[in-house]
């Protein structure tokens, strides 16, 4: 156990992380590792646009009482902006498997897009190179972003995005994305509650007041790219709008200095709260 896990209060969380069946570094069964080590008492598995990686995550975690939580991340748009909605507590994964398989498609078809926009400014890049970097995960830029380090074309992830992958430079690409209105829906249809993830500044009173008129049920609160008035206002928010506050580190496994498994120290209440309006709405389609 990695020093200071001693010092975690019993049952904490970490609702928010990606393995290698999106863009994360680790397979599922080392992500449970991690969360073992420094002592987590659930996790929830959130990739991008997939859910492959839960059953594997699921059988690691089992044998030490870890409960994992099936997510998925998915990108909609609400208006001209991007929003990542995390569907948490899916129960019904067949339901949405076709979309998010359409999702993963159409990320192939950015990929290459992308890959072809780099070779146009010089980058010598493939596509090959690219896939091999998702070893069959849903493929994202971060992929990219590791083909052209290994291609030497850049020296880190950071540079990659700051050079060509992030919004507004050359490499870049929006995803074929669902409204936002729809990928709560989606998430809805599958039995999970939908969480509006890293909403950051954009988390305000009058952007939520659709959202939720839309069914949304919670907001992420605790997050890396959050500070502590956002974390405050965001905390506000849910009790305004009666909505449950989620969290976790948005790990991807690697190189993400403090960015570390269980760094947002969720509190076991917010799963419960979580588990609560699930089953509130699991009755409720009964009824
Ligand atoms: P995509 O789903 O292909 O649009 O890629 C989004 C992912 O790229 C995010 O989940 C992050 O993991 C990563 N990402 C986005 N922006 C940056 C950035 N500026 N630097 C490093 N990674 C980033
Ligand atoms: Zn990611
Ligand atoms: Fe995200
Ligand atoms: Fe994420």
């Amino acid at each position: 156990m990695p020093d200071g896990a001693t010092a975690r209060p019993p049952g904490e969380v970490d609702l928010h992380m990606h393995s290698t069946a999106s863009d994360g570094a680790l397979a599922p069964a080392k992500v449970v590792d991690a969360a073992r080590a420094v002592g987590l008492s659930a996790i929830a598995l959130t990739d991008h646009d997939t859910l492959a990686g839960v059953a594997e995550a699921e059988t690691a975690a089992a044998p030490f009482g870890i409960r994992v939580v099936t997510g998925v991340e998915l990108s909609a748009h609400d208006g001209a902006k991007e929003i990542h909605l995390l569907a948490l507590h899916v129960s019904r994964p067949s339901v949405i498997e076709s979309r998010l398989s359409g999702f993963r498609d159409a990320r192939e078809t950015r990929a290459r897009d992308i890959v072809d926009k780099l070779r146009r400014l010089g980058v010598n890049v493939d596509l090959q190179a690219v896939m091999e970097e998702a070893a069959g995960g849903a493929v994202g830029r971060p992929h990219v972003a590791r083909a052209l380090i290994r291609g030497g074309h850049v020296r880190d992830t950071r540079e990659a995005f700051d050079r060509f992958l992030g919004a507004g430079r050359p490499g870049f690409m929006p995803k074929a994305r669902l409204d936002v209105s729809e990928a709560i829906t989606l998430a809805h249809s599958a039995g999970a509650i939908a969480i509006w993830a890293h909403p950051g500044q954009e988390g305000r009173r009058e952007r939520l007041e659709p959202l939720v008129s839309h069914g949304l049920d919670g907001v992420e609160v605790r997050h890396p790219s959050h500070n502590a008035e956002d974390i405050k206002r965001l905390g506000a928010l849910c009790d305004f709008f009666g909505l449950v506050p989620s969290g976790g580190s948005d790990w991807h496994g690697s190189g993400e200095g403090q960015r570390t498994i269980g760094c947002m120290h969720i509190p076991p209440a917010w799963l419960y709260q979580q588990d609560v309006v699930v089953a509130r709405r699991a009755a409720e389609e009964v009824a």
